[in-house]
């Protein structure tokens, strides 16, 4: 038999890439206090090739129109662009989303470009169904965030491609185990990510590609495959 040191060394070959897949950055989400550039500088520093920007996307008051608010929105994301380019870190464009017909639920979204946020904004003050129906297309890849969190309500999975099954907010109790076997239990995608938002997070959470996606349309073909591995502070999960 194997031992594990072995298995993990040919794992980590076999996965060489490290990607954040849930970070918040300051000012659009205002629960962050990380500007996007220390954001990717942060990950970068942890030997990160990759992340996504998911900063929440909902009817926001802190803007009152529209255009102001992606406006916003695109800013933090270009700026950690910016700073990725500078570094070698490739940033995808990832989105939070929350919609205001219904509970206080969160959904990560992949597969998408700047040109779609305007279309997204206008079915956040709808609900989950209308949005799958007329403006999720073939590209995207959604997924109900920490769907086993206190005050979440679990979705049809019909309407998801999947989960975010490890959360590693510090503080919140996401129930990862039972997340993780409910996106199993119903053959969808089970996601990781840090949920990162704030200075000292150190339990960051990585996904692990056997080859690395350029972009987000990339990194939602890639979920789609469902091929990865998950690592916790720098520990495989084998
Ligand atoms: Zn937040
Ligand atoms: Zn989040």
């Amino acid at each position: 038999m194997k031992k594990s040191e072995e298995i993990k060394s040919e794992l980590s070959k076999a996965y060489p890439v490290r990607a954040e897949l849930h970070a918040h950055t300051k000012p659009v989400s205002g629960c962050s206090d990380i500007p996007p550039r220390d954001a990717v500088r942060t990950f970068h520093n942890d030997g990160y090739d990759a992340m996504a920007i998911t900063n929440h996307f909902s009817i926001n008051k802190r803007w009152t129109n529209k255009e102001d608010y992606l406006e916003a929105y695109k800013h933090d994301f270009l700026e950690a662009l910016d700073e990725g380019e500078k570094l070698g870190m490739t940033i995808y464009l990832g989105a939070e989303l929350r919609f205001s017909k219904q509970s206080d639920n969160d959904y990560l979204l992949f597969g998408i470009t700047l040109d779609d946020l305007d279309k997204i904004y206008d079915y956040l003050d709808k609900d989950l169904e209308t949005f799958v129906r007329e403006c999720k297309t073939e590209t995207m890849v959604l997924l109900q965030a920490h769907p086993f969190r206190d005050d979440m309500i679990l979705m049809d999975t019909d309407l998801l491609d999947g989960v975010e099954a490890f959360n590693m907010h510090p503080n919140h109790n996401s129930r990862v185990a039972v997340a993780y076997y409910y996106a199993k239990e119903h053959g969808k995608i089970a996601t990781i990510g840090s949920d990162y938002h704030h200075v000292g997070h150190d339990n960051l959470a990585a996904t692990r590609f056997s080859t690395l996606p350029k972009d987000s349309l990339e990194l939602a073909e890639e979920l789609r495959k469902n091929d990865f591995i998950y690592e916790i502070s720098g520990n495989l999960m084998v």
